[in-house]
């Protein structure tokens, strides 16, 4: 199983909508005018939420950006913007009972020794996935 995040939902839109309209100005790339929120970011760059729900990834280095498609570093993404935008949270994928908790953080999803950074094993959820079934033998 992947972790992916799959349409966005109306209630998550609204609220990715309401981001975009609060963060004043929008993110300008050097050849277009970008608007999204910036669902976090550091001095190399930074991750952005369009209307629409796509992801993109700012490289600060080399000018680019570049269209992430959905799958762990989406859901990441998104993950960390929910901690402090709980709207996003119900997008996150939702934690299936056959999920463990995630050895790696402890099932806490950052790495607080770390400044919180994100948990690259389960990009912030605190949990894995059940892991794919073995062939026999195999
Ligand atoms: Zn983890």
């Amino acid at each position: 199983m992947t972790l992916m995040l799959g349409p966005m939902p109306e209630t998550v839109r609204a609220t990715v909508r309401r981001l975009i309209e609060s963060a004043g100005e929008p993110f300008v790339e050097s050849d277009r005018r970008f608007v999204g929120f910036v669902l976090w970011g550091g001095p190399g760059g930074c991750d952005i939420i369009d209307a629409d729900g796509e992801v993109w990834s700012s490289c600060a280095w080399s000018g680019t950006t570049e269209h992430v498609p959905d799958g762990p570093r989406k859901v990441g993404a998104v993950a960390i913007a929910a901690d402090r935008e709980p709207g996003l949270a119900l997008w996150l994928p939702q934690r299936p009972p056959s999920a463990s908790d995630c050895g790696v953080c402890g099932g806490v999803g950052s790495w607080p020794q770390m400044n919180g950074v994100q948990c690259p094993e389960c990009v912030g959820l605190g949990w894995l996935p059940e892991l794919p079934v073995q062939c026999p033998g195999g």
